[in-house]
């Protein structure tokens, strides 16, 4: 879905961003989840003797992380174009990434970051 948010900086006016997003359901979520978990905590199991208990506590934490984060992510930003605040030079990206509420940009152009800030409860209204 397609929607819009602001590009907030200090010191200059906002400017408004066009944002693709895609709603995640809860079993997309809980099966990232699980499959992120599995893939960490078998690290775990494969180096648990040592002299590779490194590795394992890697597992564990690593799992762990992916594993909240995919369950953690109701929506993915797929890809979001607007100006920047400071010079007016477009800004765009197509790296998907778990939507946040607030997440910061920097211009390639001028090189100083603004916020990419996002109405998440409006998203939950449309959806
Ligand atoms: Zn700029």
């Amino acid at each position: 879905m397609t929607t819009t948010a602001e590009l907030r900086a200090f010191g200059a006016d906002a400017a408004t961003a066009r944002i693709e997003v895609t709603p995640r359901s809860a079993g997309w979520r809980i099966s990232r989840a699980v499959g992120f978990g599995i893939a960490g905590y078998a690290i775990m199991l494969l180096a648990i003797l040592p002299p590779h208990a490194l590795w394992a506590m890697a597992g564990l934490v690593a799992g762990t992380t992916f594993a909240t984060l995919k369950f953690l992510e109701r929506y993915t930003l797929e890809s979001f174009e607007g100006t920047c605040p400071h010079c007016g030079a477009d800004l765009s990206s197509d790296g998907r990434a778990r939507l946040k509420a607030r997440s910061t940009v920097t211009c390639d152009t001028c090189h100083r970051a603004s916020e990419l800030v996002v109405d998440v409860p409006a998203l939950d209204a449309a959806r």
